[in-house]
Protein backbone atom coordinates (compact mmCIF):
# COMPACT_ATOMS: atom_id res chain seq x y z
CA UNK A 1 0.00 0.00 0.00
CA UNK A 2 2.40 2.36 1.15
CA UNK A 3 4.95 1.85 -2.28
CA UNK A 4 1.97 2.09 -4.40
CA UNK A 5 1.01 5.74 -2.64
CA UNK A 6 4.96 6.80 -3.59
CA UNK A 7 4.74 5.38 -7.14
CA UNK A 8 1.99 7.32 -8.25
CA UNK A 9 3.39 10.66 -6.60
CA UNK A 10 6.58 9.64 -8.71
CA UNK A 11 4.50 9.91 -11.84
CA UNK A 12 2.99 12.68 -11.03
CA UNK A 13 6.40 14.85 -10.76
CA UNK A 14 7.09 13.34 -14.12
CA UNK A 15 3.95 14.10 -15.87
CA UNK A 16 4.44 17.95 -14.76
CA UNK A 17 7.78 17.92 -15.70
CA UNK A 18 6.67 17.77 -19.45
CA UNK A 19 4.89 20.99 -19.39
CA UNK A 20 1.36 20.17 -19.54
CA UNK A 21 -0.41 22.47 -17.04
CA UNK A 22 -3.98 22.53 -16.02
CA UNK A 23 -3.53 25.43 -13.89
CA UNK A 24 -2.53 27.69 -17.19
CA UNK A 25 -6.01 26.14 -18.95
CA UNK A 26 -8.87 28.68 -19.06
CA UNK A 27 -10.27 28.35 -14.83
CA UNK A 28 -14.02 29.10 -15.65
CA UNK A 29 -13.86 26.48 -18.53
CA UNK A 30 -12.09 23.76 -16.18
CA UNK A 31 -14.69 25.12 -13.09
CA UNK A 32 -17.93 24.38 -15.85
CA UNK A 33 -16.48 21.25 -16.98
CA UNK A 34 -16.53 19.79 -13.43
CA UNK A 35 -20.18 21.29 -12.04
CA UNK A 36 -21.49 19.66 -15.51
CA UNK A 37 -20.15 16.17 -14.94
CA UNK A 38 -19.92 15.71 -10.78
CA UNK A 39 -22.03 18.95 -9.47
CA UNK A 40 -21.18 21.80 -7.80
CA UNK A 41 -17.71 21.74 -5.86
CA UNK A 42 -16.33 24.34 -3.42
CA UNK A 43 -13.54 25.85 -5.08
CA UNK A 44 -10.39 25.57 -7.06
CA UNK A 45 -6.85 26.42 -6.97
CA UNK A 46 -3.60 26.11 -9.22
CA UNK A 47 -0.48 24.83 -7.33
CA UNK A 48 3.29 25.31 -8.47
CA UNK A 49 3.29 21.85 -10.31
CA UNK A 50 0.92 22.81 -13.07
CA UNK A 51 -1.70 20.83 -11.52
CA UNK A 52 -5.03 22.37 -9.70
CA UNK A 53 -5.97 21.02 -6.71
CA UNK A 54 -10.01 20.63 -6.15
CA UNK A 55 -12.26 21.15 -2.84
CA UNK A 56 -14.84 19.25 -3.05
CA UNK A 57 -18.39 20.05 -1.16
CA UNK A 58 -18.17 16.21 0.77
CA UNK A 59 -16.87 12.79 0.62
CA UNK A 60 -19.40 11.47 -2.06
CA UNK A 61 -17.94 13.59 -4.59
CA UNK A 62 -14.59 13.27 -4.18
CA UNK A 63 -14.83 9.14 -4.54
CA UNK A 64 -16.64 10.48 -7.73
CA UNK A 65 -13.96 12.86 -9.24
CA UNK A 66 -10.86 10.74 -7.94
CA UNK A 67 -12.03 8.07 -10.77
CA UNK A 68 -11.76 11.02 -13.50
CA UNK A 69 -10.30 10.64 -16.57
CA UNK A 70 -11.81 13.01 -19.08
CA UNK A 71 -12.87 16.28 -18.01
CA UNK A 72 -14.20 17.88 -21.43
CA UNK A 73 -11.65 17.79 -23.47
CA UNK A 74 -8.89 17.23 -21.10
CA UNK A 75 -7.60 13.46 -20.39
CA UNK A 76 -6.60 14.38 -16.59
CA UNK A 77 -5.51 12.35 -13.52
CA UNK A 78 -6.75 12.53 -9.73
CA UNK A 79 -4.65 11.73 -6.92
CA UNK A 80 -4.47 12.79 -3.30
CA UNK A 81 -2.84 16.02 -2.33
CA UNK A 82 1.01 15.74 -1.71
CA UNK A 83 0.25 17.31 1.62
CA UNK A 84 -1.90 14.24 2.61
CA UNK A 85 0.62 11.75 1.45
CA UNK A 86 3.59 13.43 3.41
CA UNK A 87 5.43 15.47 6.13
CA UNK A 88 7.99 17.37 7.02
CA UNK A 89 9.78 18.34 9.71
CA UNK A 90 12.48 19.91 12.01
CA UNK A 91 14.69 18.63 14.53
CA UNK A 92 16.72 20.02 17.00
CA UNK A 93 20.46 20.03 18.70
CA UNK A 94 21.79 17.36 16.23
CA UNK A 95 24.85 16.94 16.66
CA UNK A 96 27.36 17.79 14.17
CA UNK A 97 29.53 14.59 13.30
CA UNK A 98 26.17 12.69 12.61
CA UNK A 99 26.07 12.49 8.84
CA UNK A 100 22.65 13.27 6.72
CA UNK A 101 22.72 9.40 5.64
CA UNK A 102 23.58 8.04 9.27
CA UNK A 103 20.37 10.26 10.52
CA UNK A 104 18.07 8.72 7.69
CA UNK A 105 19.27 5.27 8.21
CA UNK A 106 18.07 5.64 12.08
CA UNK A 107 15.06 6.70 11.09
CA UNK A 108 13.88 4.38 8.65
CA UNK A 109 11.39 3.18 11.32
CA UNK A 110 9.66 6.48 10.75
CA UNK A 111 9.63 6.66 7.54
CA UNK A 112 12.04 9.01 7.22
CA UNK A 113 12.77 9.08 3.14
CA UNK A 114 15.71 11.85 3.64
CA UNK A 115 17.26 13.85 6.30
CA UNK A 116 18.52 17.26 5.18
CA UNK A 117 20.82 19.80 7.71
CA UNK A 118 19.74 22.86 7.71
CA UNK A 119 22.12 26.06 7.23
CA UNK A 120 22.72 29.34 8.39
CA UNK A 121 24.56 32.20 7.32
CA UNK A 122 27.53 33.06 9.83
CA UNK A 123 28.63 36.26 9.79
CA UNK A 124 32.39 35.67 10.92
CA UNK A 125 33.20 33.23 8.04
CA UNK A 126 30.78 34.99 5.60
CA UNK A 127 29.65 32.38 4.28
CA UNK A 128 26.33 29.03 4.99
CA UNK A 129 27.39 26.29 7.70
CA UNK A 130 25.72 23.51 8.90
CA UNK A 131 23.51 24.04 11.55
CA UNK A 132 22.16 21.48 14.23
CA UNK A 133 19.09 21.80 12.72
CA UNK A 134 17.68 18.26 10.70
CA UNK A 135 14.77 18.13 8.33
CA UNK A 136 13.38 15.31 8.14
CA UNK A 137 11.02 14.22 5.24
CA UNK A 138 8.26 11.40 6.09
CA UNK A 139 6.03 9.50 3.72
CA UNK A 140 3.44 9.19 5.74
CA UNK A 141 0.97 12.26 6.23
CA UNK A 142 1.20 12.61 10.05
CA UNK A 143 4.76 12.89 11.20
CA UNK A 144 5.49 11.30 14.79
CA UNK A 145 5.64 14.18 17.78
CA UNK A 146 9.15 12.89 18.83
CA UNK A 147 11.76 10.76 17.26
CA UNK A 148 14.58 8.87 18.79
CA UNK A 149 18.06 8.58 17.23
CA UNK A 150 21.23 6.18 19.35
CA UNK A 151 20.17 7.14 23.20
CA UNK A 152 18.40 10.61 22.50
CA UNK A 153 14.93 11.12 22.12
CA UNK A 154 14.20 14.62 19.80
CA UNK A 155 10.85 15.96 19.37
CA UNK A 156 9.81 16.62 15.87
CA UNK A 157 8.06 19.96 14.92
CA UNK A 158 6.68 21.20 11.65
CA UNK A 159 9.07 22.75 9.27
CA UNK A 160 7.72 26.26 8.16
CA UNK A 161 9.80 27.71 5.41
CA UNK A 162 10.01 31.89 5.75
CA UNK A 163 8.25 33.89 3.82
CA UNK A 164 8.97 34.56 0.36
CA UNK A 165 9.69 38.59 0.03
CA UNK A 166 10.15 40.14 -3.57
CA UNK A 167 12.97 42.65 -2.96
CA UNK A 168 10.95 44.76 -6.04
CA UNK A 169 7.68 45.44 -4.81
CA UNK A 170 8.73 44.06 -1.12
CA UNK A 171 5.35 42.31 -0.98
CA UNK A 172 5.29 38.54 0.10
CA UNK A 173 4.19 35.28 -1.74
CA UNK A 174 6.52 35.85 -4.39
CA UNK A 175 9.80 36.56 -6.03
CA UNK A 176 11.37 39.71 -8.12
CA UNK A 177 11.35 37.84 -11.55
CA UNK A 178 8.20 36.95 -11.41
CA UNK A 179 7.10 40.09 -10.29
CA UNK A 180 4.81 42.30 -12.48
CA UNK A 181 4.06 45.26 -9.72
CA UNK A 182 5.71 48.61 -9.24
CA UNK A 183 9.10 48.83 -7.58
CA UNK A 184 8.84 49.77 -4.07
CA UNK A 185 11.79 50.79 -2.21
CA UNK A 186 12.80 48.56 0.50
CA UNK A 187 13.63 51.36 2.83
CA UNK A 188 11.34 54.55 2.42
CA UNK A 189 8.66 52.69 0.27
CA UNK A 190 8.69 55.05 -2.44
CA UNK A 191 9.22 54.20 -6.05
CA UNK A 192 13.08 54.92 -7.08
CA UNK A 193 15.96 54.18 -8.58
CA UNK A 194 19.58 53.91 -7.39
CA UNK A 195 20.49 54.82 -3.42
CA UNK A 196 18.19 55.82 -0.91
CA UNK A 197 18.51 59.32 0.59
CA UNK A 198 15.91 59.05 3.22
CA UNK A 199 16.45 58.87 6.74
CA UNK A 200 12.85 57.23 8.19
CA UNK A 201 11.82 54.31 7.14
CA UNK A 202 8.70 53.56 6.40
CA UNK A 203 7.51 49.49 5.57
CA UNK A 204 5.45 49.81 2.29
CA UNK A 205 3.29 46.63 3.84
CA UNK A 206 2.07 48.30 6.67
CA UNK A 207 3.45 52.11 6.59
CA UNK A 208 5.03 51.26 9.85
CA UNK A 209 8.53 53.11 10.89
CA UNK A 210 10.85 50.04 9.55
CA UNK A 211 12.11 48.87 6.82
CA UNK A 212 9.81 46.40 4.14
CA UNK A 213 12.16 43.39 5.46
CA UNK A 214 12.43 43.91 8.88
CA UNK A 215 11.18 40.61 11.69
CA UNK A 216 9.67 43.10 12.91
CA UNK A 217 6.97 44.36 10.22
CA UNK A 218 3.81 42.85 11.51
CA UNK A 219 2.61 41.64 8.27
CA UNK A 220 5.58 39.59 7.95
CA UNK A 221 4.59 38.34 11.73
CA UNK A 222 0.83 37.69 9.76
CA UNK A 223 3.15 35.62 7.09
CA UNK A 224 5.10 33.75 8.93
CA UNK A 225 1.73 32.38 11.46
CA UNK A 226 -0.30 31.63 8.60
CA UNK A 227 2.43 29.55 7.10
CA UNK A 228 2.93 27.56 10.22
CA UNK A 229 -1.16 27.20 10.35
CA UNK A 230 -0.81 25.77 6.82
CA UNK A 231 1.22 22.92 7.48
CA UNK A 232 0.14 22.70 11.32
CA UNK A 233 -3.90 22.08 9.70
CA UNK A 234 -2.67 21.03 5.99
CA UNK A 235 -4.47 23.65 4.02
CA UNK A 236 -3.75 26.58 1.51
CA UNK A 237 -1.68 29.81 3.01
CA UNK A 238 -4.94 31.74 1.81
CA UNK A 239 -6.78 29.50 3.53
CA UNK A 240 -4.58 29.88 6.35
CA UNK A 241 -4.25 34.21 6.10
CA UNK A 242 -8.04 34.11 6.65
CA UNK A 243 -7.96 31.88 9.64
CA UNK A 244 -4.68 33.83 11.15
CA UNK A 245 -6.74 37.17 10.45
CA UNK A 246 -9.68 36.11 11.88
CA UNK A 247 -11.53 36.09 8.99
CA UNK A 248 -12.43 32.68 8.80
CA UNK A 249 -13.10 30.28 12.07
CA UNK A 250 -13.93 27.39 9.94
CA UNK A 251 -11.14 25.30 9.44
CA UNK A 252 -11.14 23.31 5.86
CA UNK A 253 -8.82 20.67 6.20
CA UNK A 254 -7.59 19.40 2.94
CA UNK A 255 -9.09 16.00 3.26
CA UNK A 256 -11.89 16.89 0.79
CA UNK A 257 -9.00 17.99 -1.67
CA UNK A 258 -7.59 15.71 -4.53
CA UNK A 259 -5.13 16.75 -6.62
CA UNK A 260 -6.08 16.95 -10.33
CA UNK A 261 -3.83 16.85 -13.40
CA UNK A 262 -3.35 17.45 -16.82
CA UNK A 263 -2.25 14.40 -18.81
CA UNK A 264 -3.49 15.38 -22.24
CA UNK A 265 -6.04 17.13 -24.65
CA UNK A 266 -7.65 14.82 -27.09
CA UNK A 267 -7.88 16.39 -30.34
CA UNK A 268 -11.51 17.56 -31.44
CA UNK A 269 -11.95 18.72 -34.71
CA UNK A 270 -13.41 22.25 -34.01
CA UNK A 271 -15.31 23.84 -37.54
CA UNK A 272 -13.27 26.92 -38.28
CA UNK A 273 -14.85 30.30 -37.29
CA UNK A 274 -15.43 32.24 -40.11
CA UNK A 275 -15.60 36.01 -40.55
ZN1 LIG B 1 7.03 41.87 -6.41
ZN1 LIG C 1 13.92 54.82 -0.78
ZN1 LIG D 1 5.95 46.58 8.02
Amino acid sequence: MHNKRRHIDKTAKHKSARGVRLSEENPIKIQKNISKQYGIFKNIRPIRSGNIIVHCMDGMQLKQLMKATQLGEWQVKCSKPQSLLSSQGCIYNVPQEYSEEDIKYALNEYWVTKATRLTYYDKQQAKRVPSRTIKLFFSIPQMPTSVCIGFLKYRVKHFVPKPIQCYNCQQFGHVATNCKRDKACVKCSLRHEGQCNTDTAVCVNCKGPHQANSKDCPKRVEKQKALKKSKELKISVGEATKIVKGEDTKTCVAEKELNMQHISKTKTHKKPILG
